[in-house]
């Protein structure tokens, strides 16, 4: 029998697989990002979460997000575009990638909006945060749906998730995080300290790198703005989640050995230090 394998990601690893920046491409050549998110009480989010990709390499990152918050979001990330959150005239479709729940609110409006993002999206969406607590109320939706969905949980969530608890998840967190990926047919990336990254074939890879800098509000919106960039730019979705999961660890390891402490680094910090560690890698 063909038993799923296990593995760590490594340095090499990313050497050998992080995408090629081609010296004739253009800006549609590193892929068009969609970002929905964005409830009034929670600008941050979002904004970090373009930034990160667009740091990760992404070649167009659009924001979807409340119209009130729009010019609150855009000096910050100037670089990316914005549309009004409103299904009637967004067409997802026409990105090639997409994250959603990062700073989406918990509301009813929320929940439907959610909804319809995962009936109607063709392409591949990276579910994290808000949109994880949606899902929890409509996870057989994933079964019919065909597009890669990735789900960035962590053990929290997770367990929310799975119908289990965080010490029961910790007990067995490659099978549990297993049987969940290949039965709805999910990429799913256990978050910690360890972070156990499950394809839908049942493969698990563990990425490692990282410290407690990164136990702070925001990490997870970085990291996901990060696996949104690579997703954009990789063929191989795996490639792209292991390879945004080491960097977006491996930046907090550099930036605590030379400028920061463990205490004051920020999410945002990160985002600013990934090129010193994109340097090193590419
Ligand atoms: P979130 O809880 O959604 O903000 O995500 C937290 C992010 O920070 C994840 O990418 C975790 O892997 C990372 N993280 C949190 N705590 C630690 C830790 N003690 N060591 C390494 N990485 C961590
Ligand atoms: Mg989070």
């Amino acid at each position: 029998v063909n038993r799923p394998g296990k593995k760590v990601w490594l340095k090499e690893d990313v050497v050998r697989t992080f995408p090629v920046r081609e010296r004739f491409s253009h800006k549609g050549s590193h892929g068009r990002g969609l970002i929905i998110g964005g409830a009034p009480n929670m600008p941050g989010a979002v904004m970090m979460a373009a930034r990160a990709a667009l740091r990760a390499g992404a070649g167009l990152v659009s924001i979807a997000a409340s119209h009130h918050l729009i010019s609150t979001i855009a000096p910050y990330v100037p670089e990316a575009t914005y549309t009004d959150l409103n299904l009637k005239t967004l067409d997802i479709d026409s990105f090639h990638a997409a994250a959603v729940g990062m700073g989406l609110g918990r509301s009813e409006q929320s929940a439907s909006l959610f909804e319809d993002i995962l009936r109607l999206a063709n392409i591949p969406i990276i579910i994290d945060a808000d949109g994880l607590y949606h899902l929890k109320k409509m996870k057989n939706m994933l079964k019919e749906h065909t597009a890669p969905v990735v789900l960035t949980p962590h053990f929290k969530e997770a367990a929310d998730l799975l119908d289990t608890t965080v010490s029961a998840l910790k007990q067995n967190p490659f099978s549990l995080t297993r049987a969940f990926s290949t039965e709805y047919g999910v990429y799913f990336l256990l978050k910690g300290p360890y972070t156990i990254i499950t394809t839908t074939d049942g493969d698990q890879y563990v990425v490692t790198t990282g410290n407690e800098s990164l136990a702070k509000g925001g990490s997870g919106d970085v990291l996901s703005g990060i696996l949104l960039g690579l997703l954009l730019q990789s063929h191989h979705i795996t490639e792209a989640l292991c390879n945004g999961r080491f960097i977006h660890g491996k930046t907090a390891e550099i930036l605590t050995r030379h400028t920061h402490s463990r205490y004051d680094l920020l999410a945002s910090d990160v985002i600013e230090g990934l090129p010193m560690t994109l340097r090193t890698i590419c």
